[in-house]
């Protein structure tokens, strides 16, 4: 079964790779500067999908004076109309290259194609919502007294993007779209793990001639050395960050240095609230998926579950029988639930907290282990798992894993309850299941989090603006605001004196 798993993404790898894995930049594909290289892993298989350039900070110089290049020349010139075209056509070509690129994400990352099919479909949808809001931001004017005022808004020129793993094309896709319907030119760094589809997106542009050259420049490499030179670049104008929250400090730090605007989506450890008039089976469906979608691989993952006393024991017992119907297996198998994670460092990752969380007193309900199946042995697995019996304060509940492990409790109290629910730095999203109108409002309003789905998890729509509080981050993806993250305020102010 393995060597039949291992031939299967050979074949497809050779069906779907990027031709080219250089460095894009000003419409070309080119070797790094030092002409280093850095292999991306196939976390089903182990085995070497491709190898790209290793980007340093003369690679993202050259990408940012191209950037800038086709700012002046050429992109600054795009009045609405044209930017709105562009943005459309590019999400037609994602939308016709829908199955190659959930292929290729799925062997990049791990992730059933199934679930990559989701994310491409929702990246072309970044691009059809963003070519919407184009037009209709024409800017305000004031006629006061002998004064004729204008407020304008302007794009920033050259914007550094960089973007993690976990949703590899989607995250690109929810920087480039905004950034270019604004009016930017953009160096987009995606992360060292998965950097093929970004790669395979840029092939695109290229081949379809959708944009200038230069508009869109992908600077391929590690974060030290592609990534800390872009944020901290003089000449770039502002950086937009999806990632850790503890990258996400280094990059404010570096962005501080030249007083570059700033917008973060970083970690999370959202909870889900289960009260108790709850049918069982729906609220079983919507807290696995809000914790095993993606193997647990999100940031608005509900990795915290409070579940009512009265329903506690059928809701964990419906979950155990949830997770014993999970099939893990090769993401290219339409009925993969699970796949593996991203990378051998995410599986220790994971497997770090396993043990803390056993040394913390945790009693597991399922899982906690990665799969003893000669079958997965090759790749990146770990069991979904649930852990009850932590203490609030301990460390595998207070941090992010960023794997498919579920942290009980059981509440009957709602203040003692909520308290609990808010006692993390974290506060990107929540859920709340219950039929009672009032008291899900209620605890919406009382989860300190900027999104909080009530009966529901993970439905994130543009329109609606995704951003965490707290130490989840500064700024609002999928939205208008989004828009004005990427522009500038300029007023004139004209007498008629
Ligand atoms: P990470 O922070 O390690 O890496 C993210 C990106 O930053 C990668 O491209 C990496 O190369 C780059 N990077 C690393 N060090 C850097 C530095 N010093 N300067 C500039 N760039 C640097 O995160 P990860 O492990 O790849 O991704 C998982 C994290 O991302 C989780 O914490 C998750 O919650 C978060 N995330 C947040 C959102 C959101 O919208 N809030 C969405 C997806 C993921």
């Amino acid at each position: 079964r393995r060597d039949a798993v291992r031939e299967r993404h050979r074949e497809t790898a050779s069906e779907v790779l990027p031709e080219h894995t250089g460095l894009y930049v000003g419409g070309e594909f080119v070797d790094s500067a030092a002409g280093e290289t850095f292999d991306t892993v196939d976390p089903t298989t182990g085995e070497v999908l491709a190898s790209a350039a290793r980007g340093r900070e003369a690679d993202v110089d050259r990408a940012v004076e191209a950037a800038w290049r086709a700012f002046d020349e050429e992109w600054s010139g795009y009045g609405a109309g044209r930017r709105q075209r562009a943005l459309t056509a590019i999400a037609d070509t994602i939308e016709a290259h829908t199955e190659e690129l959930a292929r290729l994400e799925s062997l990049d990352n791990g992730k059933p194609v199934s679930e990559a099919t989701i994310d491409v479909r929702g990246a072309a949808e970044q691009f059809r919502y963003f070519a919407g809001l184009v037009r209709g931001n024409d800017g305000e004017t004031m006629a006061e007294g002998s004064r004729y005022g204008q407020v304008i808004k302007e794009p920033y020129g050259v914007v550094g993007q960089v973007v993690p793993w976990n949703f590899p094309l989607l995250m690109a896709s929810w920087k480039l779209a905004p950034a270019l319907a604004a009016g930017n030119c953009t160096v987009l760094k995606p992360a060292e793990q998965t950097p093929l589809s970004a790669l395979r997106l840029a092939e695109l542009l290229t081949e379809n001639d959708l944009l200038p050259d230069g508009v869109v420049n992908v600077v391929t490499g590690y974060g030290e050395e592609a990534g800390a030179p872009l944020t901290g670049h003089p000449d770039v104008r502002k950086v937009a960050f999806t990632g850790s929250t503890a990258v996400g400090k280094e990059v404010m730090k570096a962005a501080a240095e030249n007083v570059t605007d700033v917008t973060l989506e970083l970690g999370g450890k959202s909870p889900v609230v289960v009260f108790p008039d709850v049918e069982v089976e729906k609220a079983v469906r919507l807290v696995s998926s809000a914790i095993f979608y993606n193997t647990g691989e999100c940031c608005e993952a509900g990795s915290r579950l409070f579940v009512h006393d009265d329903v506690a024991d059928e809701v964990l017992a419906g979950l155990q029988a949830a997770i014993d119907g999970m099939t893990l297996g090769d993401p290219l198998d339409e009925e993969t639930d699970l796949g593996p994670k991203v990378s051998r460092e995410q599986v220790d990752r994971t497997m770090e907290y396993l043990d803390l969380a056993r040394e913390e007193g945790g009693q597991f309900l399922a899982g906690g282990d990665r799969p003893d199946d000669e079958a997965l042995a090759d790749g990146c697995y770990v069991e979904p798992t649930l852990v009850e019996g932590l203490d609030h304060d301990s460390r595998a509940v207070q941090e992010e894993i960023f794997g498919p492990v579920l942290s009980v409790f059981r509440w009957d109290d709602y203040d003692e309850m909520m308290t609990l629910v808010n006692d993390v730095d974290y506060g990107l999203a929540g859920g709340v299941v219950t039929n009672d109108a009032t008291k899900a409002q209620r605890a919406a309003r009382d989860i300190q989090a900027g999104y909080v789905w009530i009966n529901s998890y993970h439905d994130l729509v543009p329109g609606l603006p995704f951003g965490g509080y707290k130490q989840s981050g500064i700024g609002r993806e999928l939205s208008e605001e989004t828009l004005a993250h990427y522009q500038q305020t300029k007023t004139i102010n004209q007498s008629l004196r």
